[in-house]
């Protein structure tokens, strides 16, 4: 039996087209379609052009909309794979991912860094190993790129041009495409299972911001943020979570943050492995002033599952244990 697969897409380089102003997304769900021949082969396939943006321009409202779209479409398909631009894909599909509760069924974005109209494209790859992800039946929402699979947790986009645009950082990849097929680690859920309820949690903060430190940053920042009403606030610290405190003392500003019920999450600005506040004297600083350990998650992740918790709760202590549950594998605890 083929498998049911809906195409919904989103816009993105994959279905960008060159104009006087630059390549611009023009494809739509069908178009796409044509240039994958003989797919429908393989799979029973529908299509469903939702949006058709550059990602610049995905942000919240399109977050819900997609969710949405997915959310009402999974009882009628095996899976789904989404068409989204590469530059914010892993933003979406985290928040995607925090929003689908109990999601037992594929759910796989991809994108490509060239038009899928031109000849040297990674386009019908990436939607090749998309197609194969729905058919292994690797569950939740993951990210399909150059012939390998990712949890959307997980994945981060580190390159601007090569076609190996995206990894899976802090966690192994859940499938990968070899000569003899897609290899995995994941393990499909039975059958019966396949239809459980999905619960859409889609209320999300916009109230977020992600400050970067750098030496030498005006601590007053913060004092800032909270004035422009900031609920959350994600610090990338440096390496395993340091930040000034002995020339312009942001300790002080974060402690007056959380005391008025501002969630602040601190993670790293390194890519790899996990921040960690226990180690040195900065860090336990933080951790005193009332600040959440963001351990192994990526920036992407942290940001939108920060954006999520708000969106559930108005209890900073609720959003500390959203924060310390790992809900679809985007934390190492
Ligand atoms: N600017 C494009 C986008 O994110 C880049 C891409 O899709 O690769 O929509």
């Amino acid at each position: 039996m083929k498998k049911k697969v809906l195409l919904i897409t989103t816009g993105g380089t994959i279905a960008a087209q060159m104009s006087e102003d630059g390549l611009r997304p023009e494809l739509g769900s069908s178009e796409l379609l044509h240039y994958l021949d003989g797919l429908h082969n393989y799979y029973d396939i529908d299509s469903q052009e939702l949006l058709n943006l550059d990602s610049s321009n995905i942000q919240i409202d399109e977050w819900i909309l997609i969710a949405r779209a997915i959310h009402r479409a999974l009882p009628d398909y095996d899976g789904i794979v989404v068409t989204h631009g590469t530059d914010t894909m892993a933003y979406t599909a985290a928040m995607v991912s925090f929003m689908l509760r109990g999601l037992k069924k594929p759910v796989v974005f991809t994108g490509s860094q060239m038009p899928i109209d031109h000849l040297l494209t990674d386009a019908r790859n990436n939607l090749y190993t998309a197609f194969a992800t729905v058919e292994t039946g690797i569950p939740g929402v993951t990210l399909a790129f150059d012939r390998k699979v990712m949890n959307g947790t997980r994945a981060v986009k580190v390159r601007t041009m090569g076609f190996e645009a995206f990894e899976s950082v802090n966690a192994p990849y859940l499938g990968e495409v070899f000569a003899d097929g897609m290899h995995t680690s994941a393990i499909a859920p039975p059958p019966e299972e396949l239809n459980a309820p999905v619960e859409l949690c889609d209320k999300v903060c916009r109230d977020v911001f992600l400050l970067k430190v750098v030496p030498g940053i005006n601590s007053d920042v913060l004092s800032m943020l909270s004035c422009m009403r900031y609920r959350g606030i994600v610090i990338e610290a440096f390496g395993a979570g340091g930040l000034q405190f002995v020339h312009g003392n942001m300790i002080e500003q974060l402690t007056n943050l959380t005391a008025r019920g501002i969630s602040v999450v601190v993670c790293s600005q390194c890519l790899y492995e996990a921040s960690n506040l226990s180690i040195y004297e900065v860090g336990k600083k933080l951790l005193s002033c009332g600040v959440i350990p963001g351990g192994d998650m990526t920036t992407e992740a942290t940001v939108t599952k920060l954006m999520w918790a708000l969106g559930q709760t108005n209890d900073p202590n609720e959003v500390r244990k959203i924060f310390a549950t790992n809900y679809c594998g985007e934390i190492t605890l």
